[in-house]
C-alpha cells in the first residue's frame, strides 16, 4: 500500500483544494454520532463528478489503499468511521441531474442532501417521502447505502422502495450506469438491490433515480391513550382496515418515554387530561383537498373508544398543533440522554407480534436489571421499535453500559424467536457486525461474502463493515 503515491495521483486528477490532508478538516469524519467509535484517515478526498469518483477508486485499488465514503455522517452503526483510510466525502456532488414530473422521478447526485430533494421535488409539485430528523444533513447516498426508514416507511416503504435506479462507482473504478426510470424492468438480477443497503461495502453510490408522489394537500394527526401495546396493535388494525393507504404513520411511545419529554423538552405538555400506559402518534394523509380526513378519523376515533382500545385522544387543530404532538416522539431519543445511559436496539417484528415483544422484551430487560427502565418506542405500524433501556437512577453509566451486550442478547433473542431482523433500519456497520454472525442465517452469510469477494477482491470498499 503506498497511500502518499495515492494522494499525489488525486491531487493531479481533482486538485488540491480537494484532497484534504489538515487534522482540522478530517476531525468531522473521524468520529460518529453516538461517541462509540473513533478512526483515522489519510485524507478527505471531495470528487466534483462520478468521473472523479471513479478516478479516486482508480487510484485506491493501484496503491491497494482503502476507502469509506462519507455522506452527511448522521448514521448510527459507526458505518463511516475509517481506520487509516480515504474518506470520499460526496459534499460536492449534489446536481439534481433531471426532474420529470409527469413519470413522477427525479434523478440526483448522491450528495443531495435530502432536505434540498423534498424543497426541489416540492417545487414541482411532488412529494419525495423518505423522512428522517437527520434530513437537513443526511444525503441521499447515504440514505441508499443505509436503506434508511424513517417516519413514512408505513405508505411509502423504505429508501429501497424509493428508487428506480443507480449509478456506482465499483471499487476498481468501473462506472455501473443503471439510472432506469422505469416501474418495469425484468432484465436479470437487480443489482440497484444489491448495493442498497450495501453501507458503502461493495462501492460508492453516484446518483439516483428517486420516485416521487402527489403532494399531500391535507393531514390530521391524532395522539391518542391506551392502557397497554396489544389496545395500540388494535387501533392500528382498526385504521389499517378502514384508510388503507391514507394512514402514514402510526408510533408508538410508552408512558415512560413520554414522561421523560415531558420534564427534559423545553416547552413539551401533555396532549392528554391523565396518563396512559401506551400511546399512539398517528396521522392521516391525503393528496385530495376535498377528503373529509377529520371527520373519517373522529368517527373511526369514535369507535375505538367505544370498543375500549383507546382511554382518550386527541386531534390536532392545527398544523401547529400536529407539529407540536410530532415533537414529542421525535424528541424521544434525544431526551433519553438526561436521563444517564441508554442501551439501544433497531430491531423489527412481524406487525402482529409487535405488542408482543413490547411484553417479551420488558419482561427480559427487567429479569436481567430490575431497575432498568425499558423505553420500546417507534414505528409500531412497520414492526420496528428503538427498544432502548434507560439506566436505573442512581447508577455509574460505565457499570450499565458495560451490560450491553446482555441485553442485545435478550432482545436479540426474542426478536429471532419471532423472525424478526436485529437491524430495522440502521443497517449493521461496526455496532452490529457480531451479533450478524450470531443471528443470520448461515448460507446467506456466505452468500454476502462471496458477492463482496467477487466485486471487492481486494476489500478496499468500507472494510470491517457489516461483514
Ligand atoms: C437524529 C437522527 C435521526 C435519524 N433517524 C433515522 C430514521 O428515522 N431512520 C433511519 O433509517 N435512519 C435514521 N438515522 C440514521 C441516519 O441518518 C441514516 O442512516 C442516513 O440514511 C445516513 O445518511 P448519511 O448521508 O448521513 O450517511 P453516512 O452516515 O455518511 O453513511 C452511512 C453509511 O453509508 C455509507 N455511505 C454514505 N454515502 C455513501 C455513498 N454515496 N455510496 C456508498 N456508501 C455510502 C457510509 O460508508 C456508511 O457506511 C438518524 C440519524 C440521526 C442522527
Amino acid at each position: 500500500m503506498s497511500a502518499a503515491a495515492a494522494l499525489d495521483e488525486l491531487r493531479d486528477a481533482l486538485g488540491a483544494s480537494h484532497v484534504d490532508t489538515s487534522a482540522e478538516g478530517m476531525a468531522p469524519h473521524l468520529t460518529e454520532g453516538r461517541g462509540l467509535y473513533s478512526g483515522s484517515a489519510i485524507a478527505v478526498v471531495s470528487p466534483g463528478s462520478t468521473e472523479e469518483v471513479a478516478e479516486v477508486m482508480r487510484a485506491a485499488s493501484r496503491h491497494g489503499v482503502p476507502v469509506v465514503p462519507h455522506g452527511g455522517n448522521t448514521g448510527l452503526v459507526g458505518g463511516g468511521v475509517p481506520t487509516d483510510a480515504i474518506v470520499l466525502s460526496m459534499r460536492r456532488m449534489n446536481r439534481i441531474r433531471e426532474i420529470d414530473a409527469l413519470n413522477s422521478t427525479m434523478t440526483v447526485d448522491a450528495g443531495c442532501i435530502l432536505q434540498s430533494v423534498h424543497e426541489v421535488a416540492a417545487d414541482a409539485g411532488r412529494l419525495f417521502p423518505l423522512s428522517l430528523a437527520s434530513q437537513g444533513s443526511c444525503q441521499i447516498g447515504g440514505n441508499l447505502a443505509t436503506n434508511a426508514g424513517g417516519l413514512n416507511v408505513l405508505r411509502y416503504g423504505n429508501t429501497r422502495e424509493l428508487a428506480l435506479g443507480l449509478e456506482v462507482v465499483l471499487p476498481d473504478g468501473r462506472i455501473l450506469s443503471d439510472l432506469t426510470a422505469l416501474r418495469k424492468n425484468n432484465t436479470g438480477y437487480d443489482l440497484r438491490d444489491l448495493f442498497i443497503g450495501s453501507e458503502g461495502t461493495l462501492g460508492v453510490i453516484t446518483a439516483a433515480v428517486l420516485k416521487l408522489f402527489p403532494l399531500p394537500r391535507q393531514r390530521v394527526t391524532a395522539f391518542a391513550g391506551c392502557a397497554d401495546p396489544h389496545k395500540a396493535l388494535a387501533l392500528y388494525d382498526l385504521m389499517r382496515g378502514s384508510v388503507a393507504e391514507n394512514l402514514s404513520a402510526f408510533e408508538y411511545l410508552p408512558r415512560f418515554g413520554l414522561e421523560i419529554v415531558l420534564t427534559h423538552a423545553d416547552g413539551a405538555t401533555d396532549p392528554l387530561a391523565g396518563p396512559h400506559a401506551a400511546y399512539a402518534l398517528l396521522e392521516l394523509t391525503s393528496p385530495d383537498a376535498s377528503a373529509n380526513l377529520r371527520g373519517t378519523l373522529e368517527g373511526l376515533l369514535g369507535r375505538a373508544f367505544e370498543d375500549g382500545l383507546i382511554e382518550d385522544a386527541t386531534i390536532g387543530a392545527s398544523e401547529t398543533q400536529n407539529l407540536a404532538l410530532w415533537r414529542l416522539r421525535e424528541s424521544m431519543s434525544e431526551m433519553q440522554k438526561f436521563e444517564g445511559g441508554s442501551i439501544k436496539h433497531d430491531v423489527a417484528v412481524p406487525v402482529s407480534r409487535v405488542a408482543d415483544l413490547i411484553d417479551e422484551g420488558v419482561a427480559a430487560c427487567l429479569k436481567l436489571m430490575p431497575d432498568c427502565r425499558p423505553c420500546p418506542f417507534g414505528h409500531f405500524g412497520d414492526g420496528n421499535l428503538h427498544f432502548n433501556i434507560t439506566q436505573p437512577k442512581g447508577m455509574e453509566k460505565a457499570a450499565f453500559l458495560s451490560r450491553w451486550p446482555d441485553f442485545n442478547h435478550a432482545i436479540h433473542d426474542i426478536v429471532a424467536g419471532m423472525h424478526g431482523s436485529i437491524s430495522a433500519e440502521h443497517g449493521i456497520g461496526l455496532v452490529k457486525r457480531e451479533e450478524l454472525k450470531r443471528y443470520k442465517d448461515p448460507v446467506a452469510l456466505e452468500v454476502m461474502r462471496a458477492i463482496k469477494a467477487a466485486l471487492d477482491p481486494q476489500g478496499i470498499m468500507n472494510p470491517g463493515k457489516v461483514l
